[in-house]
């Protein structure tokens, strides 16, 4: 920045509440250069934004979303709809700054030529930063050799999923695989589903002339994913490396991922917001199929539980899971349990929907809040404090979030491709009036003004304990 005479710095967010996962203040904060240059004062910036009577917070992570497919699908072959470009304008529609891409290999690919061809697109398309999760499908030799050079590149982290055929019939490989990751730093993410059971079910259900989407609850029972959690509790003590179980959906599961934490294992819980908002009932309506993903919606027993679980800290962040269809392509009765179209969009509404129905309800605080949304998964994915606070030195990502701006969820007027939101109709209040990346304003008076490309990758550290 060049001195002014009475210019402090580019930017100020004038007249809010700070709050971080250690507290918060009313102050304002000053931005210089893509960095916060002061905490309080009086600064004077070019160019301010007035957050009176709003909250200013950490930029949200998602460290789970999904906008890149291995390679394009047949023609006529819908896949999910979410590009780097939408996905990141949904991101700042919803307040979320840091996006974490699931990148999966196409067939025969390394883990370096499938990043460096999802990095080629963000690079283009991006308007958030972003870091991306190599998917491990074929634990080769080749492959579990890779590891440590991804690690000491700045990709600290590792998909596995337990749901897989290849899981099971490559399970020694799989395991050494969690043991290297772990030895360079990484974190593994864990889609904990035992295959073989959720295969089972879905067999049974189709001989039973029940594999229609509408039984899509029953093809993925509770226990398929309880005895996969146990499983990956019990790698991450055989291996002493830490796993991070993504989108836990039932209150065994949890009890699971509970009994390894209390025995001192660094085991972390991500859910997925559909699983504190709906249940399978949703399932059963006549367009219910628009709510598949694995694991299933689930209980009102198990959404409490979920709750209780963030409100207590053993549910350690939150991930959209961002993977949207198009509704038709959804609805479509060509499919089965066993082939159903997982996944739904949610960047936009992961913020606003946990803010209104958990910090304006008392069901969590706003300290809790921000420790879910940013400051532990930037801790966990080796951001921190670069991301997932608000201190002098951190990148300039906040969100001034509105606690009285109230709006009905529509996705057809909303970022996402997808068209329509699986909460479509309920009633959320609190919402961005800005998103700041780096410095910039990327969402003001609603719209999205980030420009496409400006996203960055995030080199990581080590992952760090919780
Ligand atoms: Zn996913």
């Amino acid at each position: 920045m060049g001195t002014v005479p009475g210019i402090d710095c580019d930017l100020v967010v004038r007249g809010g509440t700070v709050a971080t996962a250690g507290g918060s203040a009313e102050c304002d904060v000053a931005i210089t250069d893509g960095r916060i240059s002061q905490l309080g004062g009086s600064p004077r910036g070019r160019r301010e934004l007035d957050a009176g009577g709003a909250l200013v917070l950490p930029g949200g992570l998602d460290m789970h979303v999904h906008l890149s497919s291995p390679e394009p699908p047949e023609p006529g072959e819908p896949a999910w709809v979410d590009d780097f470009g939408s996905g990141s304008a949904a991101a700042i529609a919803g307040g979320v700054t840091t996006i974490g891409n699931m990148t999966f290999p196409a067939d025969g690919d390394t883990l370096h030529h499938s990043l460096d061809r999802d990095l080629t697109a963000a690079r283009a398309l991006a308007g958030v930063d972003y870091v991306l999760h190599p998917v491990l499908i074929d634990p080769t030799p080749e492959a579990l050799a890779e590891l440590p050079q991804l690690a000491a590149e700045g990709h600290t982290s590792l998909k596995l999923f337990m749901v897989a055929g290849e899981f099971e019939a490559q399970a020694d490989a799989m395991i050494e695989a969690v043991r290297i990751a772990g030895q360079h730093g990484m974190l593994t993410l864990m889609h904990c589903e035992d295959g073989a059971l959720v295969r089972f079910a879905g067999e049974q259900l189709r001989q039973a002339g029940r594999g229609g989407l509408g039984n899509w609850a029953a093809s993925r029972p509770v226990p398929a994913e309880r005895a996969a959690v146990d499983r990956a509790v019990a790698i991450c003590e055989a291996t002493g490396s830490p796993v991070y179980i993504v989108h836990l959906s039932s209150e065994q599961a949890l009890r699971a991922a509970r009994r390894g934490r209390s025995r001192g294992l660094p085991v972390y819980v991500e859910t997925r917001p559909l699983y504190l908002h709906l249940t399978s009932q949703a399932l059963a309506e006549p367009q219910g199929a628009k709510y598949i993903g694995a694991p299933p919606l689930r209980e009102p027993s198990d959404v409490a539980a979920l709750w209780a679980g963030l409100a207590d800290g053993s549910v350690h962040a939150l991930g959209s899971d961002h993977a949207p269809w198009m509704l038709r392509d959804k609805l479509d009765e060509s499919q089965d349990v066993t082939t159903a179209r997982q996944g739904v969009a949610d960047l936009e509404t992961m913020l606003p929907m946990l803010f209104s129905a958990g910090v304006l309800t008392g069901r969590l605080s706003l300290a809790r809040f921000i420790s879910l949304t940013a400051t532990n998964p930037a801790r966990l994915f080796g951001l921190y404090p670069r991301k997932g606070t608000i201190a002098v030195g951190s990148d300039a990502d906040l969100v001034v979030l509105d606690p009285q701006l109230r709006r009905t969820v529509d996705g057809s007027v909303m970022q996402s491709r997808a068209g329509y939101s699986a909460y479509d109709g309920h009633e959320v209040r609190g919402w961005p009036r800005f998103t700041v990346s780096r410095g910039e304003v990327a969402l003001e008076d609603g719209q999205v003004l980030a420009r496409p490309g400006r996203g960055q990758w995030l080199p990581r550290e080590r992952t760090a304990a919780l």
